[in-house]
């Protein structure tokens, strides 16, 4: 296995990644090119008046309707985000949030608070609690992966909304509606059929009579007709296309100016991100690192060694701390969805890449490869990083269905 000398990066890391001859792989490269191209205060200023300039065609003239949908999760960017739409351009937008069921203490209190300090309107869709279980399951089953109701539901529910409310425009800072053409900054391809939203499966797809999924359960999952959305004008526009986007200072910020709460992670020393569900740093990160032998940890410290927040040899000790250890929410997912362990680490028997990983004698898995095999190029001893301590709030075991 081949791993970036500069950051952490395996080959197989999800997306995909090229080496250059220096053996630096293309995010590397990636950000290096960014910071050597970044803009003027001049140009920054000039793409975010072309930014308020496509908004103000949106704008609800006469008051009747919204000026925009945002869906939000109550993270650090959605909170950001409506911060952004709402105070800092005024804006009237209308908040929309699926609600995944496996809540932190802390996620459902940062989502009160945005709407509350913001004064803003939200709608909030929570799927029946007694299909999530069984949706969760047979994800799991079908794709490895534990989350496909939430998945689709924070692409289509927002959909439907446009569609009932005949709101054209979705504002989202990452690229969720559509990446496939952009015409003077919107997508307008809101429909993408080729599933690069971590959308395995169409809604009828999953529809299981056996396993008591029917037609009816599915409502909000189903995707308004095309046609529909275009007559209507449905758009997506992604802020990060127009505003710089530093997700540790935006957390900053957010803590200082709104109390936003940050939660610690099993798999992860990063607690800026994911503050709001249990499973994205937890079981669902597990269980990628049981198909492909790396994780969430692995992901931030890439991240924060390209921004010289720590050096590689830092990262790697976040590697090798994190990046195999079983999380404690595991056991609260697993009683939720009626599986014991065995059953657990049956069905990802299957899921597991044969590139990464092959079994010994006594049939224990074993990796290929780790990047400590790995040295990294020569790093300055003099450098003096400091490895960032993000804060946690307080500790947060409760799981809250709504
Ligand atoms: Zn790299």
């Amino acid at each position: 296995m081949q791993y970036c000398t500069r950051c952490v990066n395996p080959e197989n890391i999800y997306g995909g990644i090229t080496f250059n001859k220096e053996g630096v792989c293309s995010r590397c490269v990636d950000y290096e090119n960014y910071v050597n191209n970044f803009p003027s205060e001049a140009e920054r200023a000039q793409r975010r008046q072309k930014f308020v300039d496509i908004l103000e065609r949106y704008r609800s003239k006469d008051g009747s309707n919204y000026d925009m949908i945002i869906p939000v999760s109550g993270g650090k960017d959605s909170l950001y985000q409506v911060h952004l739409m709402k105070k800092e351009m005024g804006f009237n937008p209308l908040l929309v949030t699926f609600n995944h069921t496996f809540n932190t203490k802390v996620g459902v209190h940062n989502l009160a608070n945005m709407v509350e300090k913001l004064g803003v309107d939200i709608i909030r869709f929570t799927p029946n609690p007694q299909l999530v279980p069984k949706l969760s399951r047979l994800s799991m089953e079908k794709f490895g992966d534990s989350c496909w109701h939430c998945h689709c539901g924070i692409f289509t529910f927002p959909l439907r909304v446009a569609h009932q409310q005949r709101i054209p425009l979705l504002v989202s800072q990452e690229k969720y509606y559509g990446i496939l053409s952009a015409e003077g900054g919107l997508y307008t391809k809101v429909n993408p059929q080729d599933r690069i939203f971590g959308i395995r499966a169409e809604a009828p797809e999953m529809i299981n009579e056996e396993r008591g999924i029917y037609r009816k359960d599915l409502v909000q999952f189903m995707r308004p007709p095309q046609e529909e959305l275009d007559e209507i004008g449905v758009r997506g526009i992604c802020i990060t296309d127009f505003i710089q986007w530093d997700s540790k200072e935006i957390t900053e910020f957010l803590i200082k100016e709104y109390g936003f709460k940050t939660k610690g992670h099993d798999r992860t020393y990063d607690c800026y991100a994911n503050a709001e569900c249990h499973h994205c740093s937890g079981v669902h990160d597990y269980m990628r690192y049981l198909k492909v032998g790396h994780g969430r940890a692995t992901d931030d410290a890439g991240i924060d060694i390209r921004k010289g927040l720590m050096t590689r040899q830092q990262g790697v000790e976040m590697v090798k701390l994190y990046d195999a250890r079983t999380p404690a929410d595991m056991k609260m997912y697993l009683e939720r969805i009626g599986m014991t362990p065995e059953e657990f680490y049956g069905i990802m028997e299957s899921k597991r890449d044969p590139d990464f990983w092959s079994k010994d004698k006594s049939g224990k898995w074993i990796p290929a490869d780790s990047v400590v095999n790995h040295p990294g190029q020569k790093e300055d001893p003099n450098k003096g990083f400091e490895r960032v301590e993000h804060p946690v709030d307080e500790p947060d075991d409760e799981h809250l269905i709504m």
